[in-house]
C-alpha cells in the first residue's frame, strides 16, 4: 500500500509524526501490512518559494498513491483562499472525493460540553465537491457605486444522489434506521428544494432507512439539545461544514475530530485529515493533541482494507483517554504532542496483543 504524506503547516507536520509513528508501530505489530509512504511537502513555505501551492503535475502524483493523509493547512503569510483553493480543492474536487465523511462520539474521559448524559455517536456526509463552494460567480463594477457580488449555488441530481446514496449505503451497512437531512428549503427555494426533492428521490431506493428533514437552524439546535438522536447526516457542502465543526465542539473539542474525503468509486485516492486547521497560535510548541491526525490515520486504514486496524486504532485513543493520564492540554492536561502519541503506540501493543488472544 502507497500513501502519500502532506504534512502541511504550523501544528500539521507536529501531529503527522505522531500518526506516522502509530503507523510504524502497527507495522511492528502486524507483518501484513506493508505501507510505503512519500511525503510532499506542500505547504506555505512551498508556496512563498515557488508561487504555487504544489508543483504542475501535483494531482498526477497523487493520484499514483492508494490513498492521502493530510495534515492542516494555512499561515498568516499566504491568504487562505490560496491555500485551500490551490491545494485542498483541487484534490477534493479532482479526485471526486464527493463524501466528507465526519464522525461524531463521545470518548472516555473526555466531558461534552453539553449536559447530555446518553453517548453522542453520529456521522456527518458532507457534500464536498459543489454546492456553496462551487467557486462560481464574480463581481461586477469594481470600484462605483454599482459594485456588486454574485455567488452561485450549484447543485446537480448526480451530485445529491451521490452523497445521499453513500449516507444510506453507511446507514444500512452499520445497521442504522434512520437518515437526517438538513435543509432550507423554505428560504432558499430553488438549490433547497432541488435538494429535498433528490433526497427522497434516492431515498426511496431505501425503503428500511427513515428520512428526517430538518430547516437547518432547527438542526443546530437539536445538535445542542438531543444530539444522542442522531445516527447519520447527510448536508449540503456549506451546511456539512458548520455542522461538522458543531460535531466536534459538542464531543468536546477540535483535537479530537477526524475527517475523510471520500471517492466511494475508488476511482482516485481518497484524502484523510484532521478537522482541525493549522492552529497557529500553538504551533511550534509541541502542545498540539495529535489525536485527530492518528484517528484520520485509523479511517485512512479502514477505507484501505484494514478495518481491523481502524477499530485497534480506535480502541487505542479510547483506552489512553480512560485512563486519563495522559491529557493534552486541549482537553485538561499538560502532556505534549509527543508524550500523547507514545502512550497511543503503548496502548495499541496492549490492544494487539489481547486482540491475539
Ligand atoms: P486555520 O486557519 O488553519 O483553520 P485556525 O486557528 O483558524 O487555523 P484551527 O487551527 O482549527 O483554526 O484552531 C482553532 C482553535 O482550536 C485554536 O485555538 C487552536 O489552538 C485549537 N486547536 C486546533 N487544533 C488543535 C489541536 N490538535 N490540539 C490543540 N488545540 C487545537
Amino acid at each position: 500500500m502507497k500513501i502519500a504524506v502532506i504534512p502541511g503547516d504550523g501544528i500539521g507536520p507536529e501531529v503527522m509524526e505522531q500518526a506516522l509513528t502509530v503507523l510504524d508501530t502497527l507495522q511492528t505489530l502486524d507483518k501484513t501490512l506493508e505501507v510505503e509512504t512519500m511525503t510532499f511537502h506542500w505547504d506555505s513555505v512551498y508556496y512563498l518559494q515557488t508561487g504555487r501551492m504544489m508543483p504542475k503535475d501535483g494531482l498526477e502524483t497523487l493520484a499514483q498513491y492508494d490513498a492521502i493523509l493530510f495534515g492542516a493547512i494555512g499561515d498568516a503569510r499566504v491568504p487562505d483562499d490560496v491555500t485551500v483553493w490551490e491545494l485542498i480543492m483541487p484534490i477534493r474536487k479532482q479526485f471526486q472525493q464527493y463524501v466528507n465523511f465526519r464522525p461524531v462520539k463521545s470518548l472516555p474521559g473526555i466531558a461534552s460540553p453539553l449536559a447530555t448524559k446518553e453517548p453522542i455517536d453520529f456521522v456527518i456526509f458532507r457534500e464536498n465537491t459543489e454546492g456553496e463552494y462551487s467557486n462560481s460567480g464574480g463581481r461586477l463594477y469594481g470600484g462605483t457605486e454599482r459594485e456588486l457580488a454574485i455567488q452561485n449555488t450549484v447543485m446537480t441530481k448526480e451530485g445529491i444522489a451521490n452523497i445521499v446514496s453513500a449516507a444510506c449505503d453507511y446507514a444500512l451497512k452499520y445497521k442504522k434506521s434512520t437518515v437526517t437531512s438538513a435543509t432550507k428549503s423554505n428560504a432558499v427555494t430553488h438549490t433547497m428544494k432541488f435538494w429535498d426533492a433528490i433526497v427522497q428521490e434516492t431515498m426511496s431506493r431505501y425503503p428500511q432507512l427513515q428520512l428526517k428533514s430538518y430547516y437547518i437552524d432547527a438542526l443546530v439546535a437539536y445538535f445542542v439539545e438531543r444530539p444522542e438522536e442522531f445516527e447519520v447526516v447527510v448536508a449540503s457542502n456549506l451546511f456539512g461544514d458548520i455542522l461538522s465543526d458543531l460535531g466536534s465542539a459538542i464531543i468536546g473539542g477540535l483535537g479530537l475530530s477526524p475527517s475523510g474525503n471520500i471517492n466511494p468509486t475508488r476511482t482516485y485516492p481518497s484524502m484523510f485529515e484532521p478537522v482541525h486547521g493549522s492552529a497557529p497560535d500553538i504551533a511550534g510548541r509541541g502542545i498540539a493533541n495529535p489525536i485527530a491526525q492518528i484517528w484520520s490515520l485509523a479511517l485512512l486504514l479502514g477505507h484501505v482494507g484494514r478495518p481491523d486496524l481502524e477499530q485497534l486504532v480506535v480502541q487505542a485513543i479510547e483506552q489512553v483517554l480512560a485512563q486519563s493520564e495522559v491529557k493534552t492540554a486541549d482537553i485538561g492536561g499538560t502532556a505534549t504532542t509527543q508524550q500523547m502519541g507514545e502512550a497511543i503506540c503503548m496502548a495499541l501493543k496492549g490492544c494487539y496483543e489481547m486482540r491475539g488472544v
